[in-house]
């Protein structure tokens, strides 16, 4: 079985992105941090291959569920071939984001690096800063508007 978790800091749309890939509505989407404090499970196909995706909470919120969520990613991440780090670069870098970056290098698990609200075109200029995670190449999508889900997927399946 293969099975991918979604890390990130809170409001980045990992949320959003679990969503859309299992096609239905059973993450909380919220325009605030720390609605999603459980991980959630959901079952979507690719190509015929079944998959086993993980929303978790968002990491490094400073608020008292920060360590409990970390424990819960960390047990999402368990036993996955491959963790979609989500960003929302038109925001830029935060002290979290480099935090997750940290915290993912350590665990030593192979990253797929999403540059996430990429609504259009121009918003391509944002991506630049991803490169210096040192994850490699960010995958720009649209978790709203369905923009780069295949191209995220393909990446995804290179880690199976
Ligand atoms: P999470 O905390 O990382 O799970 O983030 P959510 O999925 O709850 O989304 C946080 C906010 O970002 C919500 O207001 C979403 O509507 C918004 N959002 C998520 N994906 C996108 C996107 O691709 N484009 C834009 N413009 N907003 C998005
Ligand atoms: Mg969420």
């Amino acid at each position: 079985m293969h099975k991918v978790a979604i890390v990130g800091r809170p409001n980045v749309g990992k949320s959003s992105l679990f969503n859309r890939l299992i096609g239905r509505r059973d993450a909380v989407v919220a325009d605030f941090p720390g609605v999603t404090r459980d991980a959630k499970e959901g079952l979507m196909l690719y190509h015929n291959h079944r998959i086993t995706l993980i929303d978790t909470g968002g990491l490094w919120s400073g608020d008292e569920w920060e360590a409990a969520i970390r424990e819960k990613a960390e047990w999402a991440m368990e036993g996955a071939q491959a963790v979609v780090f989500v960003l929302d670069p038109r925001e830029g870098l935060s002290a979290a984001d480099y935090e997750v970056a940290e915290w993912l290098r350590r665990l030593g698990r192979p990253v797929v690096l999403v540059a996430n609200k990429i609504d259009s075109p121009k918003h391509e200029v944002y991506m630049a800063e991803l490169w210096g995670l040192g994850f490699g190449e960010p995958v720009p999508i649209s978790a709203e508007h369905a923009r780069g889900l295949d191209d995220l997927m393909d990446r995804v399946m290179t880690h199976m």
